[in-house]
């Protein structure tokens, strides 16, 4: 069926307007954009789109598609309820909205329906929550700018659904950009677009196809172990995130810290934001294969030293080498999702190919293989 005509059966309206919001991927710089360091992820073409119409009562009705079921809950009694997964995020948009002071002067009705595969990696859930925010923007007109939809998607991920996330996940998706990468500081909240056309190479995206459980509450231990480092050095180190500490200083922070798998979660932390700098340099010389040692040493370290891998990433990644990449690493908070690989090409279809076949023979499940194109952010398309 049509979405409209889903629109006017669930809803009994007509939709008056109609958004879309990517998804990204991160391309290094993976668990530091909590830790004050420098990301660089793009906005990539799978989409989740909402269908909208103004309500005559101060009601929030949301449906989605991907779920097919239907919430509501009245705009000046939001809760945070815990078996009414997704819609969490719907609802924790408004309420966050409300606590900033903003006018939320009458209801609506949400369609969702989405093709951004949901928990794996691609955050699905910040395309939400930015699709939302842009949503609310427009239709109340707040006059709310992209860095701000950010920060307040990032404060309804971190307050009103509980994950430590940092500005990455929002700042990616919102600030989106045809054919550009997101150069974003996550200290200063500062941004550059940055040219990654590679001529005859490309990345692509694989995805593991299993489920991610516990996420959550292993991603908010990582952030508590990067604190819990933190305070350790900080005074004696002077600096006021892991990310300023230089790869040279790792030692006496080693001896500071005094606590071996803490110390893994900081060497992480430091060699990641490095490779981001490197691999900027390593972008500008079009240097391919110092990108792809960077990207592999990037899911070393991941794997080693942060441990969120875990089988199926570490296998498809494995496989993706076997199979011609340059390099491979994983992307997103890991646990399962996604990875990305840098191939030539015109090598995809033989390489899908033998990435298919290699994964499977180790798994017995079913991996995808897919090319993105880099997109805009957030945009009202109707
Ligand atoms: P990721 O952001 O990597 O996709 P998350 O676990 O952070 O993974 O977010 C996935 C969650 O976001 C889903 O479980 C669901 O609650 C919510 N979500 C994402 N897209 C949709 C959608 N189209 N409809 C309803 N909920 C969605
Ligand atoms: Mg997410």
């Amino acid at each position: 069926m049509e979405l409209s005509s889903l629109f006017k059966q669930i809803f009994n309206k007509d939709v008056e307007a109609t958004y879309i919001a990517p998804a990204r991927v991160n391309l290094i710089g993976e668990h530091i954009d909590y830790n004050g360091g420098k990301v660089l992820p793009c906005a990539i073409s799978c989409y989740i789109k909402g269908l909208v119409s103004k309500r005559e009562d101060n009601q929030i009705v949301t449906y989605s598609t991907n779920y097919s079921n239907m919430f509501s809950s009245p705009v000046e009694n939001i809760k945070y309820i815990k078996d009414n997964d997704w819609s969490n995020y719907v609802f924790g948009v408004f309420e966050i909205l409300k606590q900033e002071g903003y006018k939320i002067p009458f209801g609506l009705n949400v369609l969702l329906d989405s093709n951004i595969p949901l928990g794996s990696g691609l955050s699905s859930s910040a395309a939400l929550l930015d699709l939302v925010l842009y949503i609310a923007n427009d239709m109340y007109n707040l006059n709310i700018d992209l860095k701000t939809i950010a920060k307040l998607a990032q404060k309804t991920e971190n307050e009103f659904c509980g994950l430590k996330c940092g500005i990455m996940d929002q700042a990616a998706i919102a600030l989106g950009k045809k054919d550009k990468a997101i150069l974003l500081d996550c200290n200063k909240f500062e941004y550059e677009y940055k040219d990654i056309s590679l001529g005859e190479y490309s990345f692509v995206i694989l995805k593991t196809n299993t489920p991610r459980n516990l996420v959550d509450s292993k991603y908010n231990e990582r952030v508590e172990q990067c604190q819990k480092a933190l305070s350790l050095i900080r005074n004696k180190l002077k600096v006021n995130t892991l990310c300023e500490l230089e790869v040279n200083q790792l030692e006496k922070a080693k001896q500071l810290i005094n606590n071996e798998l803490i110390y893994k979660r900081v060497r992480h932390v430091v060699t990641e934001n490095d490779r981001v700098n490197r691999f900027m340099l390593a972008l500008e010389n079009k240097d391919i294969n110092e990108l792809g040692n960077l990207l592999n040493q990037s899911h070393i370290s991941l794997k080693e030293d942060y441990e969120v891998t875990g089988k199926y990433l570490d296998t498809i990644v494995e496989s993706a080498l076997d199979s011609g990449a340059v390099g491979a690493r994983m992307t997103g908070a890991g646990f399962g999702g996604c990875a990305i690989a840098l191939i030539r090409t015109e090598e995809f279809s033989k390489f899908k190919e033998s990435v298919e076949s290699l994964y499977f023979k180790k798994t017995k499940i079913h991996p995808e293989v897919f090319q993105v194109d880099i997109v805009d952010g957030p945009t009202r398309i109707n």
